[in-house]
């Protein structure tokens, strides 16, 4: 990859508002969760006030998936500063951070469940930790949980 494709990316990235869609670790959580037997959304604002499309939801469940890509969302492990305009890169990745665990907040206040995933994780596996997510914000499971974590009413 040469320097200006790299550089051509980002700024049509930038443009999107940094979210691409239906990415190829996207896709492939997605069929895993289909395989699976999930219903769920994509590409969907989970509340309206929020400006933020998760990339997938379970409106039911209230649960919320994000998968963040590496440069963007300054993964530990694959984010690479930019060698060109890096004050202007970290300035911007670290405010896609910020933003990020500020979109958490909102959503999390309001009763959602939040997940990030990194492009970089297994999909099979990522797929599996959302369904543990899902399953545990479904109503019955949520009586189970309740009645082990307080005493019983009478
Ligand atoms: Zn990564």
């Amino acid at each position: 990859m040469t320097e200006s494709w790299a550089s051509n990316e980002r700024s049509r990235a930038v443009m999107r508002g940094n979210r691409s869609r239906d990415t190829k670790p996207e896709l492939a959580i997605r069929s895993q969760l289909h395989r699976d037997g999930f219903r769920f959304r994509v590409n969907r604002r989970p509340v309206p006030e929020i400006q933020r499309s998760a990339d997938i939801i379970f409106p039911r469940e209230r649960v919320a998936v994000f998968v963040d890509g590496c440069f963007w969302h300054g993964c530990q492990h694959h984010y690479v500063a930019a060698k060109a305009n890096s004050d202007y890169w970290s300035k911007k990745i670290e405010g896609n951070v910020h933003r990020d665990r500020a979109t958490n907040d909102a959503l999390n206040v309001r009763g959602w469940e939040v997940l990030r995933i990194w492009e970089h994780e297994d999909p099979e596996r990522a797929a599996r930790r959302i369904e543990m997510a899902v399953r545990a914000m479904r109503p019955d499971h949520t009586r189970r949980g309740k009645a082990s974590v307080r005493p019983p009413a009478h």
